[in-house]
C-alpha cells in the first residue's frame, strides 16, 4: 500500500487541479492521498468525486499556517469538520491575511521597478481560496522578472527577501486544539525545514505532543537522513506517528513529484484510529476516510 498524505491543488499553489492531481496519484501508482491545501477545504469535493472514480483512497487534510514564536510553524490537519466554526474563524483570518499581503508584496516590487500589479497575481491565482507568494512569483514569472518559482523566491520573496511581507499566522497550540475539537488530527509539517527547525526543539515537540499532536512528518524532501534520524527517535519516545509524503505542488515546486516520499501503512492506521477517536470525542461530524 502505497501512502502520500501531503499534497497541493490549484485551490491554493499547486499546479494541478484537484481531480487531476487525484487521477495523477491513482496513475503514479499512490492507494491512499492526503489532499492537503493551504488553509481551505475548498478541494474536498471535487477531490472526493474524483477519487471515487478513480478507485482510490482520500484523506480529506488541509495545511494550516500556523505561527510559534517568531517561527512559522505549518500545521497537517486531516479530517476535521470544516463546518467547525472557531476552524472556519481560523482559517478566514489567515486567508484574509493571505489577501491583505498581495497588494503590499506588490508595492514593493513595483518599489524595485518590476511591474506586477494585484490584478496580474489574481490572473494567474485564478479561482485559489488560498493565494500565496508562488502566485506572486508566477505573476512575476508572467511578467518576464524571473524565470522560475524558486529564482523568486530566492531573489525577492523568502523571509527578509527585498519583497517580503509577513502576514497572520494561526496560534499552533490553540490550532491543534481547535482541530481536535472539529474532530480531526494534527501533523507538523517538514518540523524541521527550513522555518521552524529553531522553534521546534525536543522539549517544545514533547509539549506539543501533551497538548494533542498526532504526528510528526518525518520523511520530507526538506530533511536530511540526519534529521529524520532525531526526528524519527523524538517520534518513538514521545508515541507520535511518524508520516513521509510528498508535498506535491504539481508544476510549481520541482522535485517533489507525487509518492517520491511516502507513509508506513501501519503509521497511517494508527493516523486514522486518532481520527476516529477524535470524531467521536467531539460529536461533530467529522468526514470519514473516503474509501472507494
Ligand atoms: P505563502 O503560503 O505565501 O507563505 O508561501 C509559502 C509557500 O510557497 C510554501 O508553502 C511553499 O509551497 C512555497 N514555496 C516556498 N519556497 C519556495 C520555492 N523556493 N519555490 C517554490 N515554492 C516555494
Ligand atoms: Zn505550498
Ligand atoms: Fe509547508
Ligand atoms: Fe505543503
Amino acid at each position: 500500500m502505497r501512502i502520500d498524505l501531503h499534497t497541493h491543488s490549484t485551490v491554493s499553489d499547486g499546479t494541478d487541479d484537484p481531480a487531476d492531481v487525484v487521477r495523477k496519484a491513482a496513475a503514479a501508482g499512490l492507494d491512499v492521498l492526503g489532499l492537503t491545501d493551504h488553509d481551505t477545504a475548498a478541494s474536498w469535493p471535487e477531490a472526493a468525486a474524483a477519487a471515487e472514480e478513480a478507485g482510490l483512497t482520500l484523506v480529506r487534510g488541509m495545511e494550516v499556517s500556523t505561527k510559534l514564536g517568531r517561527s512559522s510553524v505549518h500545521l497537517l490537519a486531516y479530517l476535521p469538520d470544516p463546518a467547525y466554526p472557531p476552524l472556519q474563524e481560523a482559517l478566514d483570518k489567515v486567508l484574509d491575511g493571505r489577501n491583505q499581503r498581495v497588494p503590499a508584496i506588490c508595492d514593493k516590487l513595483q518599489a524595485l521597478g518590476i511591474d506586477v500589479t494585484v490584478d496580474d497575481v489574481r490572473r494567474v491565482s485564478e479561482d485559489a481560496a488560498a493565494t500565496g507568494r508562488p502566485h506572486v512569483a508566477d505573476a512575476m514569472i508572467a511578467a518576464g522578472a524571473v524565470r522560475t518559482r524558486a529564482e523568486a523566491f530566492d531573489g525577492y520573496l523568502n523571509p527578509g527577501g527585498r519583497a517580503y511581507v509577513e502576514r497572520y499566522a494561526a496560534p499552533l497550540r490553540e490550532t491543534i486544539g481547535t482541530v481536535a475539537d472539529a474532530g480531526g488530527v494534527t501533523v507538523l509539517a517538514h518540523p524541521w525545514g527550513r522555518s521552524s527547525r529553531a522553534e521546534l526543539t525536543p522539549e517544545v515537540l514533547a509539549d506539543l505532543a501533551a497538548a494533542g499532536l498526532s504526528g510528526l512528518e518525518v520523511d520530507h524532501l526538506d530533511h536530511d537522513a540526519a534529521t529524520r534520524d532525531r526526528l524519527r527517535a523524538l517520534a518513538r519516545d514521545l508515541d507520535l506517528v511518524v508520516t513521509g509524503s510528498s508535498d506535491y505542488h504539481g508544476a510549481g515546486k520541482a522535485g517533489h513529484p507525487l509518492g517520491c516520499e511516502t507513509t508506513d501503512p501501519a503509521e497511517y492506521e494508527r493516523l486514522v484510529t486518532q481520527a476516529a477517536d477524535a470524531a467521536r470525542a467531539s460529536g461533530r461530524a467529522a468526514p470519514p476516510v473516503l474509501v472507494p
